[in-house]
Parts: C-alpha cells; sequence; structure tokens
C-alpha cells in the first residue's frame, strides 16, 4: 500500500485519509509570487491521496500525449501535520490532542500551471495534485519535540541553503489550522496538513538534489528526473 507515512524510530505505518494544504501563510512568500494581501482566512486546497511520495524518491513531470505538462517545476518547503485521530469544530486551545506528529514535505508545484489556472479562474488541483507532488519524511512524534519550541524548516538545492523558517513567521498558527480545517472539513484520523511554504521557492530542473530538514530532527530528499 502506497498511502502510509512511516513513524521515525518505528515500525508503524500510518494509513493517509485527506492531504490538506494551506496557500499563502508566510507573507514573504506571497511578496514573492507578487501578492499583497494577507489573507483574513486561511486559503485551502487538498491534493488527492495519489499525490503522496515517500523520502528519497524520484519526481518526474506528467507527460500527456508525449508532452509534458508544465516547463516549470517548483519546490515549496512546508510544516507537515499528522492527524491523530477525528474531531469537528475544534476550539483552537484543545487542538494539540489532534497532532499524532510532525514531518517535512514538499508541496510540488507546478507554477506554470497554476499562474494560468488563476488568471482564468479555475481549481489548482492538476498544479498542485499530480502524482508524487506530496513527498514528505517521516513523522517525529509530538513528544519528540520540546512543547514550548518552535518548530523550523530548511531546505538546500544542490547543497545551497534556498529555504529557512521558523514557525512563529506563519500568518495562521497551527492551532489555529486545524481548528479552521475542523469547522470546514471535519478532521480524520490520518490526515495530513501541510502548512504552507516560507519565502525562497523556486524552479527545480532534471538532476536537481533537494534535501530538506526539520528542527536537524527528520529529513526529506528528492531527485528531479
Ligand atoms: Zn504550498
Amino acid at each position: 500500500m502506497n498511502n502510509v507515512v512511516k513513524i521515525l524510530n518505528s515500525d508503524l505505518r500510518f494509513p493517509v485519509n485527506n492531504i490538506y494544504c494551506i496557500g499563502k501563510n508566510y507573507s514573504e512568500h506571497i511578496k514573492e509570487l507578487g501578492g499583497k494581501e494577507i489573507p483574513e482566512l486561511p486559503v485551502i486546497f487538498l491534493k488527492p491521496n495519489s499525490s503522496l511520495n515517500s523520502n528519497n524518491s524520484d519526481i518526474r513531470i506528467p507527460v500527456y500525449k508525449d508532452n509534458l505538462i508544465s516547463n516549470e517545476l517548483h519546490y515549496e518547503t512546508e510544516i507537515v501535520i499528522l492527524i491523530s485521530k477525528d474531531g469537528e469544530n475544534i476550539p483552537e486551545e484543545n487542538s494539540n490532542e489532534f497532532i499524532f506528529g510532525y514531518g517535512i514535505g514538499f508541496d510540488l508545484t507546478l507554477r506554470d500551471v497554476q499562474s494560468i489556472a488563476k488568471t482564468k479562474g479555475l481549481p489548482w488541483a492538476t498544479a498542485k495534485g499530480f502524482k508524487g507532488s506530496a513527498p514528505i519524511s517521516d513523522i517525529i512524534k509530538k513528544e519528540d519535540f520540546p512543547a514550548s519550541k518552535n518548530l523550523s524548516i530548511e531546505m538546500f538545492k544542490n547543497g545551497e541553503l534556498k529555504q529557512k523558517a521558523d514557525s512563529s513567521e506563519m500568518i495562521f498558527s497551527i492551532e489555529k489550522i486545524i481548528s479552521y480545517i475542523s469547522c470546514i472539513f471535519g478532521l480524520s484520523k490520518g490526515d495530513l496538513i501541510f502548512t504552507g511554504t516560507p519565502s525562497g521557492v523556486g524552479q527545480i530542473n532534471s538532476n536537481d538534489f533537494l534535501s530538506a530538514n526539520l528542527s536537524g530532527k527528520v529529513s526529506l530528499n528528492l531527485k528531479v528526473k
């Protein structure tokens, strides 16, 4: 079965349910894509289960009738939350109870396809949800992070630091995001939430190698085919 995440230092495989993603959650990233407005509520989109991809895997741009469907594959590096149990209308102050653990993921994006969709007011599913577009690291149990510390991410492209941020820079906190999604969609055990990218996104091409880590505790590697 493909649609599972691994738990660090454990034989446990956790089945994945829905994959939610937050757009526009770091102000510097909104600016780098030419946006001006800070959203009033979280911007949510989904990736299908078939987008799930594991550590040390490959990614390629999909081909349709002998043509690549994009010429602009981008990485976005994001803190990912794994949900431990079902819940609806969760108050922010209770949201921590619903977190199983944390990982780091790439929200791979066909930026040219997304730009056309934005211009025409069309959905982002092709740009964001193509097969393998959601690689994710092993999950670290919540108990293995000091509750007082922020989660931090670093991402290196071919050995060069490209993205660095921590969870205190988010516009909508992890608590707010969990509460909001639970009110709108209801949360289920095994849901993953990609919490949005900081600035520093960029294009990747064949043979590029990405390596990211979450607070230096768990890493995610990806090769572009
Ligand atoms: Zn993203």
